[in-house]
């Protein structure tokens, strides 16, 4: 089978399947194979790993992934892609497509049996309807992971990177930082997909952090206060946590707690480090 991250044999493989785009799936296939050598770079594939890869389109990505991997496993929701990826990936014998929606998958099981559990990496052009949830997803459920490479919207890039005080930090760079060190790969064009996206994109290595990088002794009231914080980015801190429905603290007790971990009561969310939150929330729940 041809390599797919020629446009020519793209355009092949969509009129001989007459396969027609689907916009509610985010299907926006990369033709250019600078990018695509560019990702397993990034991912640093080796013929070590197992890889899952989600959303693989026609299979261009998959067929660099079945190179230079030792084992790939592809998650594609859409059942027209199906035939085609039998036919454009029938000369590797290290990948399985599984149609599916990934969100719905148990990947810990999949893991379990596919690789006895050792850590995968995770490689995938995403669809950016679903790019947090997808991300959030895998993280959460603390799968066995290296390392997570993903095409993503330039801006969701920019805010998993962003450190304090910039436009771009918020609830998102907090959660992505907790769990790995993110690292923007390449810079990506609307002309190196079919059909163009409206946006810019970039490639994103997020490597999983091998020890926390913050102590917690209630990892889930640091994320809801994380929330709360940046849902009223221009309110205080102070005002952000009392005003969350998910967070049992007075303003009273809220204020001691900032004040007591050596911030400013008139503090906002925008300006704490992840470390900071961390003590926030180790400050809040001791003395619940
Ligand atoms: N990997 C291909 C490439 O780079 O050319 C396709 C990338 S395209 C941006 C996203 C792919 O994810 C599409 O094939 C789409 O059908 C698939 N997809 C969308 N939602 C999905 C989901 N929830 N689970 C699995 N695959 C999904």
């Amino acid at each position: 089978m041809a390599e797919l991250g020629n446009p020519k044999n793209t355009i092949e493989i969509l009129n001989k399947y007459k396969f027609v785009f689907q916009k509610k799936f985010g299907q926006n296939f990369l033709i250019d194979t600078h990018v695509l050598d560019k990702i397993i770079q990034a991912a640093d594939i080796t013929k070590d790993d197992f890889v899952l890869e989600i959303g693989p389109g026609i299979g261009t990505l998959t067929q660099y992934l079945c190179e230079h991997a030792r084992e790939v496993v592809a998650v594609e929701i859409d059942k027209m892609l199906i035939p085609i990826l039998s036919d454009t990936l029938s000369k590797y014998n290290n990948v399985t497509v599984i149609h599916q929606d990934v969100l719905k998958l148990d990947l810990n099981a999949l893991v379990q049996e596919k690789n006895q559990g050792k850590p995968i990496k995770v490689v995938a052009n995403l669809p950016y309807y679903i790019t947090t949830p997808i991300i959030m997803d895998l993280f959460e459920r603390h799968l066995p992971l290296i390392n997570i490479t993903v095409m993503v919207q330039k801006e969701v890039a920019d805010r998993m990177q962003a450190v304090p005080g910039t436009k771009d930090y918020g609830a998102l760079s907090l959660a992505v930082q907790y769990y790995a060190k993110p690292y923007i790969a390449a810079n990506v064009p609307p002309n190196c997909f079919m059909p163009r996206p409206n946006v810019g994109s970039a490639v994103i290595n997020l490597t999983l952090h091998t020890q926390a990088p913050v102590q917690v002794s209630d990892e889930k009231l640091l994320f809801q206060m994380i929330r709360a914080s940046f849902n009223q980015r221009r309110k205080t801190l102070v005002n952000g946590l009392n005003n969350s429905s998910e967070l049992p603290f007075s303003k009273e007790r809220i204020s001691n707690a900032i004040k007591e971990i050596g911030l400013s009561e008139n503090v906002r969310g925008e300006a704490l480090t992840l470390e900071q939150f961390a003590q926030l929330a180790n400050a809040l729940s001791d003395h619940s």
